[in-house]
């Protein structure tokens, strides 16, 4: 197989043919929200997209087409243009903007872990940044080559190593190569009748060795588990050579080395393969829609189903905000004040148990059920998500999201602290936002917030008003007890932040760890470290 072409639109999410609009009620709620007159500003064409020269030396472009073959090589336009950013909301302003000035000098497609391993060795030799790319769907930051310093920048795309390596159905574990994407896992896994379980939003186009190198969290997280829960075993890639960490149920061999693997964002070197904890494919899926009457009654009932382990394996509930703008953009009526989703799933015995319990909880807490369609309307809407954002930039909204954790005792506190740090910073330049939040994932000890928000785009100073944004939100979180990122990981947008919730003597042992494994320092430079 030859190098592929981008999975998604190098301007945006996905492809043209899953593109979907929001209906017009939605948008002049927004328009008229934030007093939008014009008709919005599209991305730049093609040819106007501005890049770079390519820096890499004849040389050393000899000798990586020697490693992967000359296939398996592209400098041209529209690989080095789609490899340049994530999909952050600055990514997008960016590239639609035309601006590509930190593309990679080259693109390359390793096949196998011994073609990552002498690429690395090459590039660490040479001075080259390497940075990894699985679905390129980041949204801090964490896979724009740096090159500051060093001879040239290439992105190694992961998309050729696609494969299941073996599945064991008597421990239930799975072996994947890193390219997978999300559908490509279950059908992988499917075809054996297993199933991941591990749905984030950007599924779609993100990859395994993008979810292990992120610690991303999906959908049905609260029931399967997060991604750092199912890694069992790993194979590392890095430039002084290759760690291997057979899968294991538990062990108590020292400190966790999977652990730091886990997570660590191509700063230490490539995932080539995992191994997974996985599940018999679910008979049943069944989800349904409640509504209550706040956001605090809402996350007293998550809380108490979650402590009593009755917890459904999606558990969802958005603020007042949220619940009237999705029923907006979805074209229906607000249920209620605050909607809740649930899910479970499993055999149909076990499944309706289950269920049983968790409705005791709702019920207990005053909330009341909206039934089985509202639940799966909720999860019909999760994939279109991403081409609504890409709708509302064309229309000159910021729109922009983050997400935290913390204890239960905190989360009240932290909720007010980020959402007034954001229509502070916001207000403060002329633009009232709008400030949405939902928990998707619940801890016995605590839960994950996620904040959405909108305003009116400053024309001209995009990324100044997202900076004060986020900047604002990141102290807040700081200061109020949340972590810096519950599963969107540190990238380059956060790591100022990592000494604050590691300390300084946590940060120096990561340096250390990362001047051992890459003495040159090509590894995806500015990402976790800052
Ligand atoms: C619309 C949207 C929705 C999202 N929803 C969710 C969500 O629900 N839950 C969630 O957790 N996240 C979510 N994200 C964030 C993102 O999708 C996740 O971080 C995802 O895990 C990234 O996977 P990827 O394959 O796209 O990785 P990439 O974006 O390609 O890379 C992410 C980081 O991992 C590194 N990396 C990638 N592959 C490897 C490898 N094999 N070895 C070493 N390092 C590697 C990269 O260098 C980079 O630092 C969302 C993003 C978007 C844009």
């Amino acid at each position: 197989m030859t190098a592929p072409d981008p999975r998604m639109r190098w301007w945006g999410w996905g492809v043209d043919r899953d593109a979907t609009s929001l209906p017009d009620r939605a948008r002049d709620m927004l328009r008229q929200a934030f007093a939008i007159e014009d008709d919005g500003t599209p991305p730049v064409a093609f040819e106007d997209v501005r890049l770079p020269a390519p820096a890499l030396s004849d040389g050393v472009r000899e000798r990586l087409v020697e490693i992967v073959g000359a296939d398996a090589l592209r400098d041209d336009r529209l690989a080095r243009v789609a490899h340049t950013l994530g999909k952050s909301y600055p990514d997008l302003v960016r590239i639609r903007s035309g601006d590509a000035a930190s593309a990679p000098d080259a693109v390359v497609y390793p096949a196998s872990h011994e073609e990552v391993a002498a690429v690395l060795e090459l590039c660490s030799a040479e001075r080259v940044t390497v940075t990894p790319f699985g679905g390129g769907s980041s949204v801090v930051g964490g896979v724009e080559p740096r090159r500051d310093g060093f001879a040239a920048a290439i992105t190694l795309d992961l998309a050729r190593m696609d494969g299941l390596i073996a599945a064991d159905p008597v421990s239930l574990t799975a072996t994947l190569e890193p390219g997978c994407s999300g559908p490509r896992v279950e059908e992988l896994l499917g075809a054996e009748g297993l199933t991941l379980g591990h749905f984030p939003q950007s599924w779609e186009y993100a990859t395994l060795g993008g979810f292990v190198a992120t610690r991303s969290a999906g959908r049905a997280s609260t029931g399967y588990g997060r991604i750092d829960e199912l890694v069992l075993g790993l194979r590392l890639a890095s430039p002084a050579g290759t760690i291997d960490l057979p899968p294991l149920p538990a062990s108590a061999a020292g400190p966790d080395v999977r652990g730091l693997i886990v997570g660590s964002e191509g700063a230490l070197g490539v995932i080539t393969s995992a191994t997974l904890s996985v599940r018999p494919k679910p008979a049943v899926k069944l989800n349904e829609g409640w509504v209550i009457d706040s956001w605090q009654a809402g996350c007293e009932a998550l809380r108490a189903m979650e402590q009593a382990r009755d917890a459904a394996d999606v558990c969802r509930l958005s603020d007042e905000t949220e619940t009237a703008l999705n029923a907006a953009a979805s074209g229906h009526e607000a249920p209620g004040p605050c909607l809740m989703v649930v899910g479970w799933e499993g055999e149909p015995d076990r499944v309706e148990g289950r269920a049983a319990r968790t409705r005791r909880h709702l019920e207990e807490a005053g909330a009341r059920p909206l039934g089985e369609e509202a639940g799966s309307r909720a999860g019909q809407n999760y994939y279109a998500g991403p081409y609504l954002r890409d709708e509302l930039l064309g229309m000159g909204v910021m729109v922009e999201t983050l997400e935290t954790a913390t204890t239960w005792a905190r989360l009240q506190e932290l909720y007010a602290g980020v959402g007034d740090a954001l229509r502070g910073a916001l207000s403060a330049r002329g633009t009232d936002p709008l400030v949405m939040c939902h928990i998707s994932h619940l801890y016995p000890s605590g839960a994950s917030l996620y904040f959405s928000f909108f305003a009116r785009q400053e024309r001209g100073a995009e990324l100044e008003q997202w900076r004060a944004a986020k900047t604002a939100a990141c102290d807040a979180i700081v200061a109020h007890g949340g972590t810096i990122t519950h599963h969107h990981a540190v990238g380059h947008d956060h790591a100022p932040w990592m000494g604050q919730e590691v300390g300084e003597a946590g940060l120096e042992a990561l340096r250390a760890v990362k001047g051992r494994l890459d003495p040159a320092g090509i590894m995806n430079p500015g990402t976790l470290l800052p």
